[in-house]
């Protein structure tokens, strides 16, 4: 049987991330970006000020102190948005953010003026300055955000709001971003039920592998399609393989119908229509039935199986790093985490396992591996934040010992992981 490193590279050989498209900024949330991107203007674009105050030659005001005041004629005023003025001899009125006139090399605050007279409109026309101005003083300089030529964000990056607002700051509206793989779920077994409102019959259970599926792609910015649930009838397979082939579907996934029962034509419907299954059972678990194979038009097909904690680590750690890869992204690092207790395991199998982590008294990451580790049981995962992988060897861990985790999802989402 495959070791779980060994299934991972055959699932990675020769994956390469699709062609780069153009997407506008309000498009480009989750994408991955395609190339880096660097400022090609300055953020601030020009000197403005920082606070609502009296714009004022540095030097005239080096003195000035709250019981030593310094008494200015005010030239003008300037507000944001308002173009860029020459300035004057004496102090010039200034809102924050806008442009510090050219005469000017320190802003001092409204705080710390008094204002002697003004004109008609409210306008003041004179002040006295109560605090020392220094150049530069309350200016924000252009470009002491991005200068031209800075890196914004580099390609492989996953575009959050934080990068948008970078990318918006330095007027980049067109992402070149590599669009994640379309995925095609299908869902197999006759014992199951996909409508809600149905009223389970003597045998039946309700498909919630589906929806646990079709959810974590879209929380993984994955085009995703729902075709199906498959009754156990192999002809059906084989049909719903063909259509699905005729799609953009690039990877189907599906779950059940790939371990060794008489039911579980998921292997030969494959071969019928034309895949190569590249292995079939991994040492794993839970999940050790899971099935990979592609097609002659290059789509991959990952059958998961049945159980839905199997299904989950199926897409978790076969599937998430195939789109990853084909998405550009760099190879996933685990984080690593003390277990609170001893763990043992019953065979050299590498577990996937329901595990929380958290922060222990000594502030350092603790893991709790959590209680109902079946793989039918769903109950554990509402406690869950996190996977815990013991490797092969790890066949008696003392608590203590440093256990690889990963979040729920690739890059964190949906993580209250610490
Ligand atoms: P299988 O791999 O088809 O033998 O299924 C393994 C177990 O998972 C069986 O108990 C199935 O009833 C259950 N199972 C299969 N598919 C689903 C599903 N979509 N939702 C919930 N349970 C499932
Ligand atoms: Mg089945």
């Amino acid at each position: 049987m495959r070791s779980y490193q060994q299934a991972l590279k055959i699932i990675l050989e020769g994956a390469a991330p699709a062609a780069a498209q153009i997407v506008s900024l309000d498009r480009a949330r989750g994408q991955v970006a395609a190339a880096a991107i660097d400022a090609r203007e300055d953020v601030p674009p020009f000197d403005n000020s920082a606070m609502d105050g009296f714009a004022v030659k540095s030097a005239l005001v080096e003195q000035a102190a709250a019981d030593r005041p310094v008494l200015l004629d005010v030239d003008g005023s300037t507000m944001a948005g308002d173009s860029p003025e020459a300035g004057g001899e004496g102090a010039w009125e200034i809102m924050t953010g806008a442009p510090v006139p050219a005469a000017y090399d320190a802003v001092i605050r409204i705080e710390d003026i008094k204002i002697l007279d003004q004109n008609r409109h409210g306008r003041p026309t004179r002040i006295s300055l109560h605090a020392a101005g220094f150049p530069g003083k309350n200016i924000r300089a252009a470009g002491t955000d991005f200068r031209p030529g800075d890196r914004v964000i580099e390609a492989g990056t996953v575009i959050a709001p934080h990068h948008i607002m970078a990318l918006a700051a330095v007027g980049q509206d067109r992402i070149s971003v590599t669009p994640p793989p379309a995925v095609a779920v299908i869902s197999t077994g006759k014992e199951l039920v996909d409508e809600m409102d149905r009223t389970l019959a003597p045998g039946q259970i309700r498909n919630c592998n589906a929806p646990y599926l079709m959810e974590s792609l879209k929380t993984l910015g994955v085009p995703a399609r729902n075709e199906g649930t498959i009754f156990d009838e192999p002809e059906k397979f084989e049909q719903k393989i063909r259509q699905i082939l005729s799609t953009e579907a690039r990877i189907i996934l599906s779950s059940g119908a790939v371990s060794m029962g008489r039911h579980d034509f998921v292997p030969d419907g494959l071969r019928k229509t034309g895949a190569e299954i590249l292995f079939h059972k991994a040492a794993i678990r839970p999940g050790k039935p899971i099935l990979f194979a592609r097609f002659p038009n290059g789509a991959y097909y990952f059958g998961l199986p049945g159980n839905p904690i199997a299904a989950a680590v199926g897409l978790r750690f076969f599937a998430c790093p195939l789109m990853g890869k084909l998405q550009g992204l760099a190879p996933e690092q685990p984080l690593s985490a003390r277990l609170s207790a001893d763990f043992a395991k019953e065979s050299p199998f590498r577990f996937f396992l329901k595990a929380r982590s958290y922060q222990d008294r000594d502030g350092r990451r603790a893991v709790d591996i959590l209680p109902g580790q079946e793989s039918f049981k769903i109950k554990p995962m509402l406690a869950q934040n996190c996977w815990a992988v013991i490797p092969e060897d790890g066949m008696a861990m003392a608590a203590g010992s440093p256990v690889d985790i990963y979040p729920l999802y690739p890059g964190g989402g949906a993580g209250e992981l610490l």
